[in-house]
Formats: structure tokens, sequence, C-alpha cells
């Protein structure tokens, strides 16, 4: 290795996220110099098959040509105006197609940059709402066990992993959670259904208690994705919208990581027939090309802060807020769904890539709770070592899969563009890494 590789510069000058920089003593960082659809080619040629989407952004391959094209004609045009007071095509087109995917029931689209900022921008909005509306004490959030919600000090307040909020926890005034609805806590003869209700049955006792201080509830609508894929019924969402009714709490969804068709519908709520009163976008929705995130909400709260007093509005800005480059990835994304009916698609696709999961691997002696929902498709592996997720990441990359475990959880969230060839080289990737991480 020469002293002036990529790699070794990197180690240098970059500190790199969500990584304890001294494991890279041991295990390498991988220099990619080009992306092909769900390819990464790294500086030796290799290449890796792109199984988690690069952390769930990247929906329609790498180097798109159709998103390219969209952004090249963008750049010659406009690449940035600030928001405030200006306003451009973009912004504008993308608000009317977002809200009318909700069928103009969130019609008000308000932009930053990443998703934990989108967070913040809900929880913010909530509170306001309530002190606008003369109730300043509903100023609290609930969110479930287990929650990923980001990781600024605000979105802290709502994120439930230890591993990220422990050191910080004195800088943090921490929400509520409650019990998550996860499918895998079904006693035996319950059904996932059962589940969600009983877990709604400890929101409701929240509520119950504490809804005159209880700003908003903020959920990750089916699949809690950070904590390790923790898939739930749809059942919790329709329980969790009639509580939120009744007890006059904001239903935050938080659709960063399952909106985007991920999960079968655009919307992840959309399976569950309910609609949040905040919708928080970001990951997907830029094709997994810039860094753009959005908070939808309805005319109500919107109306709650339209008013002649300039305190009463919501003061919150980021200077690349509704970035037209951004917006232009995003609308080009948006084309595709439509395009090549994306949706329908996927139904196909994420049929082939489960079937081509679970006969590998449905029955391994060390394989629980294999699950499944759209292009999410996870199991646990029942082991020992602390150090797994690390060997099954490094033994991928030998056998040309990108593929990150969650502690002893193994996921697949590929883009949307794997091919049958494709998810076969991506399982036996991952049949090879989980014998070599177990052995
Ligand atoms: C990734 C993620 C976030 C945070 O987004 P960033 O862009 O990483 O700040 C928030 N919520 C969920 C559900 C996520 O998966």
């Amino acid at each position: 290795m020469s002293p002036s590789s990529l790699l070794e510069r990197s180690l240098r000058s970059v500190w790199h996220p969500c990584t304890q920089m001294k494991q890279h003593e041991t295990l390498p960082l991988v220099p990619i110099v080009r992306g092909e659809g769900p390819w990464l080619v790294d500086d030796s040629g290799r290449r890796l098959l792109d199984g988690i989407s690069s952390w769930w952004v990247n929906l329609f391959g790498h180097c798109n040509p159709r998103i390219n094209a969209a952004l090249r004609e963008q750049l010659e045009t406009l690449e940035h105006v600030m928001l405030a007071g200006f306003t451009h095509e973009p912004v504008v087109q993308l608000s009317e197609r977002l809200a009318a995917l909700t069928g103009h029931r969130l019609g008000h689209a308000f932009y930053a940059s990443d998703g934990a900022s989108a967070t913040e921008i809900a929880l913010k909005m909530s509170a306001h709402y309530w002190r606008n509306a003369g109730r300043p004490e509903k100023s609290r959030f609930v969110s479930l066990a287990g929650s990923y919600h980001g990781e600024t000090v605000g979105a802290l307040a709502v994120t439930d992993v230890a591993i990220f909020r422990d050191a910080y926890a004195p800088l943090v005034r921490a929400g509520t959670t409650v019990p998550t609805p996860d499918a895998r806590l079904a006693l035996p003869g319950e059904t996932a259904a059962d589940v969600a209700r009983r877990a709604a049955a400890g929101l409701e006792a929240h509520l119950a208690q504490h809804h005159a201080q209880t700003a908003a509830l903020i959920v990750e609508p089916l699949v809690q994705g950070a904590s390790g894929m923790v898939m739930y019924d749809p059942e919790y969402l329709r329980r969790a919208r009639e509580l939120c009714d009744r007890y006059e709490v904001h239903l935050v969804a938080d659709e960063i990581a399952v909106g985007c068709g991920r999960t079968g519908t655009f919307f992840a709520c959309e399976q569950a027939g309910i609609w949040p009163d905040f919708l928080c976008l970001s990951k997907g929705i830029s094709g997994g090309y810039l860094p753009l995130s959005l908070v939808l909400s309805t005319g109500a709260i919107f109306t709650a802060f339209y008013d002649d007093s300039a305190a009463r509005g919501f003061l919150h800005s980021h200077s690349y807020t509704g970035n037209p480059l951004a917006c232009r990835a995003a609308l080009a994304t948006l084309d595709i769904f439509e395009q090549d009916d994306v949706l329908a698609a996927n139904r196909l696709l994420a049929r082939q890539l489960g079937d081509g999961i679970r006969e590998r691997f449905d029955g391994h002696a060390r394989v629980r709770h294999l699950r499944q929902r759209g292009m999410i498709i996870a199991f646990d592996v029942d082991t020992e070592r602390a150090d797994f997720s690390r060997r099954f990441f490094a033994a991928g990359l030998d056998h040309g899969v990108l593929l990150r475990p969650i502690g002893n959880t193994v996921y697949f969230m590929p883009p949307y563009v794997i091919g049958a060839e494709e998810i076969r080289h991506l399982v036996d990737g991952a049949a090879a890494a989980l014998a070599a991480a177990l052995a």
C-alpha cells in the first residue's frame, strides 16, 4: 500500500461517520472510484453489489442516466437560490407532486437537507402549533422503544438506540418511549396484529395520563430501520392514528427510510390506510443523489402559523433549503416512478428477492425471524460473536457484496434496479459471508 493511497489519505484527514476510527487499523476503508447501477467499483477494479443502497438512499442505481441528464440540465439553468423571499420551478413542482401523492391531504412542504433536520422540523412545528393554539404546555414527545429518528441533539430526544444516545444523554431533553409493536415479540398463539394491539394499549395508557403535555407521537411506519429492521403490523398505525385523534396529539410519520416505495407503497402509511399530521421524507427522495429532506404537513397545521405576527410563523431555516439541484434530482426520481410504474414492478421484484433469500436462509440452523416488507428483507443470526457484524461485512466484500448487518441482524435493501442475476450474486455473497462470519 503506497502511503499516498486514497485510503491512507482518507484516514489522515477524514473523520468517518458512525465509526470507531481505530478499527480501521485492521479493517481497511474501501476506496470507491465509480458507480454503475447497483454496483460500486473500487480502486482495484473490484465490483461490489450495493445490497443496502448506500445507507438506504439509492433507488434507481448509481449514475442513473435519467437523473444525471436532469441534473445536467438544471446545472446549466440555476444551481441555487435562497428560498426565503424567492422561489423556483423545481421546488414548486416537487411540492405540488408530493402533495398530489398524498391525495392533497399533506399539501405544505417545508425543506431541509438531512433526515435529522426533518425530524427536528416536525417536532418544532408540532410544539409551535400547540403554542400558537394557546396550549404551550403540549411540548413533550413520544416515540417507540427502539426508535431511530436521527442523531442531532433534538432528534436524539426521540431516538432510542443506546449507542447513538448514551454519550449525549445529558444534552438531550429525552421524550418518552412506549412499547414497540415488533412482531417478533408475539407470544405463543399471538399474531403480529395482536402484538400491535398490545403495544397500542401501552400507547393509550401513556396518552391517557400525559396527553395534556404531549405534542406528538413520532413513528417509523411499518419498519423500525436502524434498530435492526424491526417489522410490525399496520394495525398499530391505525390504532395510533385513532389514539392521537382522541387525545389531541399529532402523529408524525418518519418515512425517511420507509418512504419512496421501499415498503411496497409509495408511503408506508398507505398500507394502514391512514395519514399522519406530519410526514418526513429524505434518503430516497433525491434518488440517493443529493442531500434533501422535507416535512409535509396538513392545511390545519399550516393555517395555525398563518398570521400578521412574525412570531407565530415558523421561523426555521437552513442555508440550502429547497436547493434546486436536489429538487430536480427528486423530480427525476418521481418521473421514473411514474414512467416505469415502479410500484408494480417492485411487487414482482420483491417477490423474486424474497424467494431467493428464503430459499437459501429459511431453515438455516442459525437464522431466526426471516422477515420481509416490500424491498426490505432481514433475518437475525443466532451467534454470541460480538464482532459478527464486522466479520460479515468484511467477508461480504471478499465475495463482491456490500452488506452491513446491524448487530446480529442481516438485512437486504438493494436499489430497485437489481436483476435476477444480481439477486443470485447477492444471495451467494450473503451465504458465503454468513459462513465466514460464523466460522
Ligand atoms: C436515516 C434516518 C434518519 C436520519 O436521516 P439523516 O439524513 O441520516 O440525518 C431519520 N429517521 C430515520 C427513520 C432514518 O432511517
